[in-house]
């Protein structure tokens, strides 16, 4: 069985202190960690004060973006070293926004895979179409593309821990979200990918997120889907008591 990953991604909100606030105040709400993963994706410079505010609770902090290089001439940017020495644990990878506006693609996206596995944090590595694409039936061809290249070149126990994140850009923060059954065939796809890819072990162990308008009213539909292990949260994950809820809902 796969447990369930429930993931807050901030985006560029809150200020540090408002979310060091947050974690302090949820960390004891959250479910027992063997039933649900729970996970808060912020801006980099809130990161030391949330793994500390963390820490000993069953609450994971991740990036929203890395560099792929330990260190070097590359102004503005965090390395996944500098990640893991203040004890981050996830980092999200390619998430549509950053593919829009900040030139990501699906070849830096593989660079910062291996680069996560190298300094063991785990990847939640986002893919999803246009409304464009699904007009013109080209989701699953898009979306397979996306996953074969993101995890170019990984071993199979590499492949295991990645988290991939379903979002078809549509439906983020649009309020529109995907129905359940659509979100779960695309789910099911890449699933059927990575066996195809990788092996039974891989597909049957990657945990698939769905993300695109998640908030505690819809999230118990999309986690009974087959496909389905969890939920990447961008607007319902900023308050404490929808997060809480989208989090118990995974137990
Ligand atoms: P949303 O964002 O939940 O606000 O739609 C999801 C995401 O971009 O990860």
């Amino acid at each position: 069985m796969r447990k369930p990953i429930i993931a807050g991604n901030w985006k560029m909100n809150k200020l540090a202190g408002d979310g060091a606030r947050f974690v302090l105040n949820v960390r004891e709400q959250l479910p027992e960690a063997d039933k649900v993963e729970a996970v808060v994706c912020a801006p980099h410079i809130h990161l030391p004060l949330l793994t500390e505010a963390a820490r000993d609770f069953q609450l994971g902090i991740g990036a929203q973006n890395m560099h792929f290089e330990d260190s070097g001439a590359f102004t503005g940017e965090v390395s996944p070293e500098m990640l893991k020495d203040i004890l981050v644990d996830y980092v999200v990878i390619g998430h549509s926004e950053r593919r829009e506006m900040f030139g990501e693609t699906d070849d830096s996206v593989n660079e910062k895979v291996k680069a996560a596995f190298k300094h063991e944090i785990t990847p939640i590595v986002c893919v999803g179409e246009t409304l464009e694409q699904r007009e013109n039936n080209e989701t699953f061809p898009f979306v397979e593309q996306q996953v074969k290249a993101g995890l170019a070149g990984l071993t199979e126990e590499q492949a295991k821990q990645v988290v991939i994140a379903y979002e078809p850009i549509w439906a983020i923060g649009t309020g529109k979200t995907a129905t359940s059954e659509e979100a779960n065939d695309v789910c099911a796809h890449i699933r059927q990918v990575l066996r195809d890819t990788f092996s039974g072990d891989v597909a049957d162990a990657v945990r698939i997120q769905y993300g695109g308008s998640v908030k505690p009213a819809n999230i118990d539909e999309l986690l009974s889907q087959s496909d389905i292990d969890g939920a990447l949260v961008g607007g319902a994950s900023l308050e404490e008591e929808s997060f809480v809820k989208l989090v118990e809902a995974g137990a």
